[in-house]
């Protein structure tokens, strides 16, 4: 049996496939969730410290949801979060729609690049190392 912490009340619980908090966190968080998206219905141009404050959800939590494709926004509210490549202001995800486009090509590159180069570059600073720690000894 895997036991693990609870990242947000440190209780011990059982752990399933990558969940992070326990199961009663879990259900905290869901009802948090819950309650914030019904507020967007009524309030679909609050900020996100309106949100937050109003719900008791931190920042941090809300743009998490955002994140994960959870939480929508309409056309005129003014919550937006950061793309993580540039910055550029989204209402969802993780990147701006150019980001990941470029992100989805660089993919591509990396793929089909010949992997040998790497190693050799990575080998050569070790050797040095190694021949300089020879040279102390003596
Ligand atoms: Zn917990
Ligand atoms: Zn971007």
């Amino acid at each position: 049996m895997d036991v693990r912490n609870c990242r947000k009340c440190r209780k011990l619980f059982n752990y399933i496939g990558g969940q992070q908090i326990c199961p009663s966190c879990q259900a905290a968080l869901e009802e948090e969730f819950q309650k914030v998206k019904s507020y967007l219905r009524e309030h679909p141009k609050a900020t996100m410290v309106v949100i937050s404050e109003d719900n008791g959800v931190s920042v941090a939590q809300i743009k998490q949801w955002i994140r994960e494709e959870r939480l929508s926004f309409t056309e005129d509210s003014p919550v937006a979060i950061e793309c993580e490549n540039c910055n550029a202001m989204i209402r969802t995800g993780r990147y701006c729609k150019s980001c990941k486009a470029i992100l989805a090509n660089s993919m591509n590159e990396v793929i089909k690049k010949p992997r040998k180069e790497l190693p050799t570059q990575e080998r050569r600073p070790i050797r040095e190392k190694e021949r300089m720690r020879f040279l102390d000894k003596q």
